[in-house]
């Protein structure tokens, strides 16, 4: 598949929609990537020691040139993804303004040094304190689904937190990738952000480059090839890996809004989403109206050509085909196509509903990348609970209903890293909120104060103001130390008397040790 758009030492782009060429980018080769890596590393002392007001006033006219250029951006992603376009501005542009103010205003408070309270006791005259000090160079490897939103949520806390990146677009979003380095080009020194193009070689060479931390999005197989790589040269990956999520819909649903909610979740971004919506457990009590308000929406949902319609081109042919054999494997094996099911034109597919599915089908077990809302009616909360959480997955799930605190209850049992109620993974969209998983869905945090620490390591200082010759566990061990033990050992007792009552014997074999030095 990649064959076809990289050839010739170029990655030739096309529109998912008609075929039409954007324009070849050549592709970065081994020997690029480690020249790239190697200017990211000579930048990073230098960026390092900026100020967080420093970096941050830079990725303010950063953030303003996104402003400035959203048309351009939303255009892109349009031609490059199919995304229609109200979905390229509000979820790839107006999050992504968001995010930069997020990281601009609360970075350095969130980054900022801990002192560690010691007890004067144990520890007399030293000081701890716990600094958050850049990992050095970043590299990263995004994918094509969100392919100006994934890239920034890293590349921003990567920077604001001091690090330097090395960033590889996904082959089929080079454009959006070009588009990106665009944004900081000429406001960063140089090194700071460096881009490289490519497919498999490309990223293989970056994994085993001379980076600090990897960040990868994208499938599974290829996601444990990365945390390989990084194990093999001891450095930390972040992975997130994709998801089956789960929408729970109960018996005292708000069932407009849970349909709507769910035709969404399973057809925004033509169901290429990581956190989509892909299985619907409803309970049987409901089923039947949930299923004729789902129909009602669905229907109304259409093909889109970028400014007319919703649901836009699949990626690429091999995904239309991962697809279409899941519909395929499900109707053979008893399913029910409610509506569409089928490819349509170059890469379209259309919006399906699909119901009789069973737990077995790869429908309900593999991630879907494509428009597909299977429905499978439950007995309980309990069974959907089950089902839901019988997955390689767990990113998001959600759960409809107007009691918030069973709603709450069971989010609190579902296997996932973001559960929502009465929502569906929009918080991807919010800069303060940890995006993460758990099982094969990877344990990378993007977003929120957890994805700054993810940028950064722990470096802890002590200052220690004694002037004695000696510290009590110091050499030589002596009857005087050892008889010390007994007392150090009721000072670590529980309650405050059999503590005090330690210390008047402790005090004068502490004074004699003091001079043993
Ligand atoms: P992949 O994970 O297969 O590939 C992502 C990128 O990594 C590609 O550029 C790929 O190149 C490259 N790559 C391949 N091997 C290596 C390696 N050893 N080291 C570093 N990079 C490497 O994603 P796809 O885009 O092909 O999508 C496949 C599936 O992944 C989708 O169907 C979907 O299920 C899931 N996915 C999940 C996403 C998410 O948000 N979590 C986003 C996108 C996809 P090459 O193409 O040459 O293999």
């Amino acid at each position: 598949m990649t064959d076809l758009l990289v050839h010739d030492g170029k990655i030739h782009s096309r529109n998912p929609a008609d075929g039409s060429p954007l324009g070849p980018i050549p592709v970065s080769t081994p020997e690029d990537v480690r020249a790239a890596v190697v200017r990211a590393r000579a930048a990073a002392p230098d960026w390092a020691a900026l100020t967080f007001k420093q970096r941050g006033a830079i990725l303010a006219q950063v953030r303003d040139r996104l402003f400035a250029r959203a048309d351009d951006i939303a255009g892109i992603l349009h031609r490059e993804i199919g995304k229609p376009k109200v979905e390229a501005y509000l979820s790839e542009v107006v999050a992504n303004l968001d995010l930069f103010d997020y990281h601009i205003a609360n970075d350095e408070k969130i980054l900022a040094p801990e002192v560690i309270k010691l007890s004067p006791l144990n520890y007399p005259k030293k000081k701890g304190v716990v600094e958050h000090v850049p990992l050095g160079v970043i590299g990263l490897i995004s994918p094509w689904n969100f392919p100006v939103a994934i890239p920034l949520r890293s590349i921003v806390p990567a920077l604001m937190a001091g690090n330097t990146v090395v960033f590889k677009p996904s082959e089929y979003s080079s454009h959006c990738g070009h588009a990106i380095a665009g944004l900081f080009e000429g406001l960063l020194p140089k090194g700071v952000l460096e881009t490289i193009y490519g497919a498999g070689e490309t990223g293989a060479a970056l994994t085993a480059s001379d980076v600090d931390r990897l960040v990868f999005t994208g499938s599974v197989a290829t996601g444990k090839r990365v945390a390989v790589a990084g194990a093999e040269r001891l450095i930390p990956v972040s992975v997130e890996l994709g998801g089956k999520d789960p929408a729970i819909v109960l018996e005292d649903a708000d069932l407009d809004r849970a349909a709507n909610g769910v035709v969404w979740g399973a057809f925004f971004n033509a169901g290429q989403n990581c956190g989509a919506v892909e299985r619907v457990y409803v309970v049987r009590q409901v089923a039947e109206p949930f299923l004729a308000k789902v129909m009602e929406k669905a229907n109304r949902v259409r093909l889109s050509d970028g400014v007319e319609g919703e649901v836009g081109p699949l990626i690429n042919e091999k995904q239309v085909e991962i697809v279409d054999r899941q519909v395929r494997d499900a109707v053979e094996q008893g399913a029910k196509v409610m509506l569409g099911g089928n490819r349509k034109g170059r890469l379209y597919f259309e919006p399906t509903v699909l119901t009789g599915v069973t737990h077995g089908m790869s429908v309900m077990r593999d991630e879907t990348f494509g428009p597909v809302l299977p429905i499978q009616v439950v007995q309980s909360a309990e069974e959907a609970i089950q089902l839901s959480n019988d997955s390689a997955y767990g990113l998001t799930a959600s759960v409809w209903t107007k009691d918030i605190n069973k709603g709450k209850a069971i989010a609190a049992r579902l296997h996932c890293g973001v559960a929502t109620i009465n929502n569906h993974s929009f918080t991807g969209a919010l800069p303060q909120a940890p995006w993460t998983g758990v099982k094969e869905t990877g344990s990378g945090v993007t977003n929120s104060r957890s994805a700054l620490f993810e940028m950064t390591r722990p470096r802890f200082t002590l200052v220690d103001g004694a002037k004695d010759k000696l510290e009590a566990w110091w050499f030589p061990y002596t009857p005087t130390l050892l008889a010390m033990v007994p007392r150090i050992l009721q000072m670590a007792a529980r309650g405050l008397g059999t503590k005090l009552a330690a210390v008047p014997k402790l005090l004068p074999l502490l004074g004699k040790r003091m001079k043993e030095g």
